[in-house]
């Protein structure tokens, strides 16, 4: 407990004490750094780009299969979260335990996903993105296609016309 001395302790006006970063410290002046000067480093990535358009272009090419691989599997590692979530972790299809990811997907609960995915503006890897942006919100399960045309054909969602096999989708917006 010792030590109440009066005034300061040297330390503290050392300049070199007050230089020692901790990583709390940096962060925060990276962060003030870059919103102080974000439109000049913009102008820079600007400029850079158009006067280095061609070497950039052929970077891309030189690494295009590369690209197409890392964002595929972005696209396939979103699909696996979102999965995982509502399926506790199973990765089946709720109603018949189809667990071949590729033809999983996500089910409105209570009916109405044609029409909220058209108001998101957003289908696929983006609508994934949404959910897991949303905290995963309620009301959603995980459904083969099988599932998905079977619930929709049980709930009256898919109509069969006079032509045979052709099938209209409708969006039964009488449920909501
Ligand atoms: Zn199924």
């Amino acid at each position: 407990m010792g030590g109440k001395g009066s005034g300061k302790p040297k330390g503290c006006k050392n300049k070199d004490q007050s230089k020692h970063w901790t990583p709390e410290k940096k962060r925060a002046w990276s962060k003030e750094y870059y919103q102080k000067n974000k439109q000049k480093q913009a102008g820079y990535c600007r400029y850079y780009r158009k006067t280095n358009a061609e070497k950039i272009r052929a970077k891309h090419m030189a690494r295009k299969e590369e690209i197409i691989a890392h964002n595929a599997e972005k696209r396939r590692l979103e699909k696996v979260g979102v999965m995982n979530h509502y399926s506790n972790g199973t990765m089946c299809c709720v109603r018949c335990g189809f667990s071949d990811i590729r033809a999983l997907s996500i089910d409105h609960i209570n009916g109405g996903g044609t029409k909220h995915r058209i108001e998101l503006g957003r289908t696929g890897e983006a609508f994934y993105r949404w959910l897991r942006m949303n905290g995963y919100p309620e009301g959603y399960q995980v459904l083969c296609h099988n599932c998905q045309w079977i619930k929709k054909s049980e709930n009256r969602e898919v109509r069969y016309t006079e032509y045979g096999s052709k099938a209209i989708r409708r969006i039964r917006t009488s449920v909501d």
